[in-house]
């Protein structure tokens, strides 16, 4: 029996040019005519953003005294609306030609306008008018062009405010504004600053919004880009990060080149871009591209690193491998073998911090295709001929796609009989994946990222999801901006803190002890869910007598947190209808990572939060296939679908479907044991596809000294990375751009990513490359497409069955996904039982512990290293895009003023920062968002390696590496490099927003 009804919402009928329309209460005159099929013209409005009725562009006639904008104009029972009367369209097209002949005198197509998608200029084609009149003589309202990819031509400008919100509400940068009055009224970033010099962190929302080509994007290419109606579309998916923007790249196919990139619409990406997905895309056509097979001179053994960046010998803004200097140097230096378009000054010593071409790649000769994976086939298998199994290993990367990371894990293991087959997931949310296992029976996040839009409580801890998950950050913000109460927890000020209502400025390494006092005050406060932890969880009553020791006050010491913001956490937690936990690397990358994820699942499930809308638990994944790769296999305990590898029957089932014999009855080793077993003589043979351990890997001394004890490494790779000058073979392979296939994001969303070029010279696809060595060694594959490859995966995973390339659509399923033909996916997970074998949530109490290497006397600052906006990873794609490169070129160590001031550090000044493992010098960054006592490094430049400083201890479960906490020591280094353009010390350190509830940070 239905007691309530569901309420509908009321409806309107009106006539709407002689036809009867239906609507919604509240539905604009517009939308309801663009329901009906009738277009009418706007110029400010755009559905995703409230109306504002400035332009007048949409006016209608609605039978009164004066015309109606319909883009703001709520539809009403009997009303009698015309949309295209002479009259209306007679004052639309003068409305127009008042606005063209304000416009600047510019070309009709103008190259500027690289979107090409000027509606002012059809309007004027529309209406049959002659285009822009050009402004009369004097000095306008001027242009900006101090941004890298972004112009500004403030005539052009006819202030619709359309790029306000969508920097406002679309992005949530809150950039743009307005100044000056009457005629000399135009946009202005921050307080009428440069663009270039402002906040803005050029995602090109603005320039995507904007109608008129007053914001436009510049060619990133030398050559002008053709008009869009004679580019060609591709739709594919953004190569970065784990967000997975879907986006259409416009292609010019008589130059091979890429002209320019725009989101496309994706339940989690809805049109959005960042920078890198925007602009980040033309690396793929950088000279220095690998084009051809290199095998190393017989001149550059015995092994070591090539240049000097890599051998640590460089000074001023790079590093020095102190004790190190030299000592892996090649006894010998072939010199020559320059290759036409690799060699030579082709590369150079970059001011980006490049390899230099000249210096690394005289000592390597050319091959042919055959001779490189005849060469590499014959040493993998006579190193497995005579030392066994653990003499292999192989890294895949989470760049690459489902099917090339399932090709990789099982050429190893089936090639070689060894699951000593692992990738960066190791160095990023290993110690999540273990905990969520542990507690849940699944690695994958329960609920989307969009989700939060249901969450009445978010909670954002060890992540700045404004630079690592820029999309996924607008949804947080637009999040709280219709409700949704944001929690930051994290030791960096950093912009997220400016876009919270609660911020928790805890000391680095210090997570376990917070959350646990949370959960001792929710307890306290007796706002568990006792009939969700009855029903669904395991091993209640031994978190509450650990968290019994953690009274807020005992927190806010070994925090630095205030008691009462704690308890405020805990109330507002606890009391939330809806919860959910987003968290990142500033979790996961400590030696108690996963006692920190541990802390995180409780959190939901002693509140219920988990299994439903707007609940659960969402580690934001960091590469654009970390996902993917996990669930291909790509990792030594688990074969694909995380069924692991020390199983027998598991093993058993892979035996048959893949047709083998004796797979690997033990997990393999991980990538950090992995290189600790190459320095012992253990690992004697590598396949390295993607990976760049070299600079992602920490304690590089450590790193650089293991690959050169490798008796073969072959490098499968897009450029010469720091990790090929170990090389004994290295093979060019394709970039994302140059291949189809799948990837799943952050969301467990399967995403078809589409070729858009073709590989520059002999580079291949790298799943091809992968099976002629397969084949080399006797596997018998006969792959013919990645598409071949995915029903394959589909076949042995069950959380991948029903998807096929054909049901992906161009917006990708989630999986698990049982109907893909009409459904998404699904979006919350465990709404009845968890994916353990008792189907319950296992509880696991964590004690806090500090962090291994604790400042002292001679290194008396901790280091937190991370990632930019604007680069990715090891930088081998990001430093060489033009947009990124030229927005943030130099590494630079963040310090918080004080410090600064009390070592003697101005902006822009070197500073020298020392670690017990070496030291680096790079440029001083005044930074409010760093907190006393602490200082942060990214991790992407070659010239000043973070990982050089970083300690490689690693949490005992996850294996993860403690980047996020070492002891430091930072010294002044001289005065600012010539070729340095600072840009203003305050970017990217948010200042205090008024009602903002803070701690004060750790002293
Ligand atoms: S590029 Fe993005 S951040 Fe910059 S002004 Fe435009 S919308 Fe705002
Ligand atoms: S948020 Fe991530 S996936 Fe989206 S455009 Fe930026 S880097 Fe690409």
């Amino acid at each position: 029996m239905v007691l309530f009804a569901p309420a509908r919402p009321k409806t309107v009928t009106l006539t709407i040019d002689g036809a009867a329309v239906t609507a919604e209460e509240g539905t604009t005159i517009w939308a309801a005519a663009r329901q009906a099929g009738i277009d009418i013209p706007v110029l400010c409005h755009d559905e995703r953003y409230d109306p504002v009725g400035v332009c007048r562009m949409c006016v209608v006639d609605i039978g009164q005294r004066a015309y109606a904008a319909a883009c703001v104009r709520p539809c009403e029972d009997g009303l009698n609306v015309k949309t295209a009367t002479p009259d209306v369209v007679r004052c639309r097209a003068t409305l127009a030609e008042m606005l063209l002949a304000d416009q600047p005198a510019r070309e009709r197509d103008p190259k500027q306008t690289t979107t090409g998608d000027n509606e002012l200029l059809a309007l004027a084609d529309r209406f049959g008018l002659p285009g822009a009149g050009g402004l009369p003589a004097g000095p306008g309202r001027g242009e900006d062009l101090s941004n890298p990819v972004i112009a500004v031509n403030h005539d052009a400008c006819i202030l619709c405010d359309r790029c306000v919100r969508a920097c406002d509400d679309i992005q949530g940068n809150d950039v743009i504004g307005r100044s000056g009055k009457g005629y000399a009224t135009r946009i202005a970033f921050d307080l009428n600053d440069p663009m270039g010099a402002s906040s803005c962190v050029t995602c090109g929302e603005c320039v995507a919004a904007c109608p008129t080509g007053a914001l436009t994007n510049k060619p990133i290419h030398d050559v002008p880009i053709r008009p869009r109606g004679e580019l060609d579309a591709v739709d594919s998916v953004c190569p970065y990060c784990g967000v997975g923007c879907a986006l259409t790249y416009h292609v010019d196919r008589q130059r091979g080149a890429i002209a320019f990139a725009e989101g496309r619409d994706q339940p989690g990406s809805k049109g959005r871009l960042c920078v890198k997905g925007r602009y980040g895309w033309d690396y793929a056509a950088s000279p220095q591209r690998l084009t051809v097979p290199l095998i190393r001179r017989d001149g550059a053994y015995p092994k070591g690193p090539l240049s000097a960046d890599v051998r640590g010998e460089m000074s001023g803004a790079g590093s020095d491998a102190r004790g190190e200097k030299g000592r892996n140097a090649p006894q010998g230096r072939s010199g020559g073998g320059r290759r036409g378009d690799q060699g030579g000054k082709r590369g150079g010593r970059k001011p980006g911090g490049l390899v230099d071409y000249d210096e690394v790649l005289p000592h390597f000769r050319e091959a042919t295709w055959d001779e490189a994976l005849d060469l590499v086939a014959a040493r993998l298998s006579g190193i497995y001929a005579a030392g066994g199994p653990g003499a292999i290993a192989g890294f895949g990367s989470a760049k690459c796609s489902n099917e090339e990371a399932y090709l990789f894990q099982k050429l190893i293991r089936t090639g070689f009989h060894t699951n000593n087959v692992d990738h960066c997931t190791r160095l990023c949310h290993a110690s999540s994946v273990a905990a969520l296992f542990e507690g849940i029976g699944s690695g994958a996040v329960s609920t989307t990222y969009g989700d939060v839009a249901n969450a009445d409580v978010a909670i954002v801890t060890g992540s700045n999801p404004t630079a690592n998950h820029p999309v996924a950050s607008s949804f947080f913000k637009q999040a709280r901006r219709n409700g949704t109460t944001i929690i930051y927890v994290d030791p960096r000020a950093d912009t997220m803190s400016d876009h919270a209502d609660i911020f928790c400025q805890l000391k680095p390494g210090t997570d376990v002890a917070f959350y646990n006092a949370v959960m001792h005050e929710v307890i306290r406060l007796g706002l568990t869910d006792a009939e969700f932890i009855e029903r669904r969880t395991t091993n209640f009553a031994a978190l509450a007598q650990t968290v019994q020791d953690y009274p807020p006050q005992r927190a806010a010491q070994i925090t630095g947190v205030d008691a009462d913001l704690i308890r405020r956490v805990a109330r507002a937690w606890g009391e939330a209808g809806a919860g959910v936990i987003f968290w990142g690397m500033g979790i996961s990358q400590h030696t108690t990572g996963t006692d920190n994820a541990r802390c995180l699942i409780a959190m939901c499930a002693i509140t219920g939060n988990v299994g439903r809308p707007g609940s659960g638990l969402h580690p934001l994944r960091g590469q654009n296939n970390v996902q993917g790769a996990s669930d291909m296999g790509l990792i030594p305990m688990f074969y694909p679908d995380y069924q692991k590898a020390d199983d027998a029957g598991v093993r058993a089932r892979f035996e048959q479907a893949w047709g083998t014999v004796e797979l690997d009855p033990q997990r393999g080793l991980t990538v950090t044991e992995i290189i600790g077993s190459a320095l012992k003589g253990g690992v004697r043979g590598m396949y390295m596809m993607g990976e760049n351990p070299f600079l992602s890997d920490p304690n590089i001394n450590k790193v650089r000294k293991a690959l050169s004890a490798l008796d073969f490494l072959v490098v499968q790779d897009i450029f010469l990375t720091e990790t090929a000058e170990f090389a004994d073979v290295i093979l060019p392979a394709s970039s994302y751009l140059e291949k189809d296939g799948t990837y799943t994001n952050t969301d467990r969303r399967v995403q078809l990513g589409r070729k858009v070029l073709d590989p520059p010279g002999q580079a291949r696809v790298d799943w091809e490359v992968v099976q002629d060595v397969a084949n080399r060694i006797g596997l018998g594959w006969s792959y013919s497409s990645a598409r071949e490859i995915f029903d394959e995966i589909v076949s042995v995973t069950r959380n991948y069955a029903g998807l096929r390339y054909d049901n992906l659509g161009s917006t990708g399923k989630l999986y698990p996904n049982p109907d893909p033909a009409r459904s998404d996916g699904t979006v919350v997970m465990f709404g009845e039982r968890f994916n353990t074998p008792d189907g319950l949530a296992h509880l696991v109490p964590a004690e806090w512990l500090p962090a291994r290497e604790l400042p002292s006397a001679d290194y008396p600052l901790v280091l937190n290293t991370g990632r930019l906006l604007q680069h990715w990873h090891t930088g081998s794609m990001t430093r060489r895009s033009y947009a990124l490169d030229a927005i943030s070129p130099r590494p630079q160590v963040y310090l918080n003023p004080a410090d600064a001031a009390e070592l003697g550090l101005a902006d822009g000044e070197m500073a020298r920062v020392s670690s017990r493992r070496g030291t680096i010098v790079l440029q001083t960054r005044v930074s409010r968002a760093e907190a006393r006592g602490n200082c942060f490094i990214p991790f992407h430049f070659r010239e000043a390696a973070a990982n050089l400083l970083t300690i490689d201890e690693i949490d005992p479960v996850g294996k993860i590496p403690e980047f996020k906490f070492c002891a430091v020591r930072v010294e002044a280094a001289g005065p600012p490099k010539q070729d340095v353009l600072w840009r203003g010390s305050s970017r990217g350190c948010p200042a205090s927003r008024p009602g903002r509830a803070s701690s004060p940070g750790p002293a």
